[in-house]
């Protein structure tokens, strides 16, 4: 049976497996080689380093953004508040591209991060064209 890499997400029937060790919770997974096994640990020390920033950047930036939204709804109609709300969360995504463990499952760890950080820029793009919206929206 065909196995897939962690991180590349390659198949092969040649896979070396190796140990992971996520918060106390040993995992065996398969890597291709050296340089995918490599990419995989430092994964692990970014998402274990990074959790606390990705959560707290996502705090500050919805419940800014909605508590700017609706104290200048009647200023702005929430302009600066959604860019706030989206920009920032969606920076936070760029910075940490954390998605759900089942994307990882069907993407790869490589790829995941890529979906991540797609969905950031995606999301600033979306903060920027709401505030440009709100900001020219007839009062
Ligand atoms: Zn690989």
């Amino acid at each position: 049976m065909k196995e897939k890499c962690l991180w590349c997400f390659r198949k092969s029937t040649d896979l070396k497996e190796i140990e992971l060790d996520f918060r106390g919770i040993r995992r065996q997974v398969k890597a291709c080689d050296q340089v995918c096994e490599s990419e995989l640990r430092r994964f692990i020390e970014f998402v274990q380093t990074g959790t606390k920033w990705y959560v707290l950047g996502l705090a500050v930036s919805i419940l800014g953004g909605l508590f700017v939204t609706f104290w200048r709804l009647r200023i702005d109609h929430g302009a600066l508040g959604m860019l706030i709300l989206l920009g920032g969360s969606g920076m936070t995504l760029v910075a940490f591209p954390f998605v759900t463990p089942q994307t990882v499952e069907k993407l790869g760890v490589r790829t995941a991060l890529q979906t991540g950080r797609l969905l950031g820029v995606a999301n600033v793009l979306i903060g920027v064209f709401f505030w440009w919206f709100l900001s020219n929206a007839i009062s």
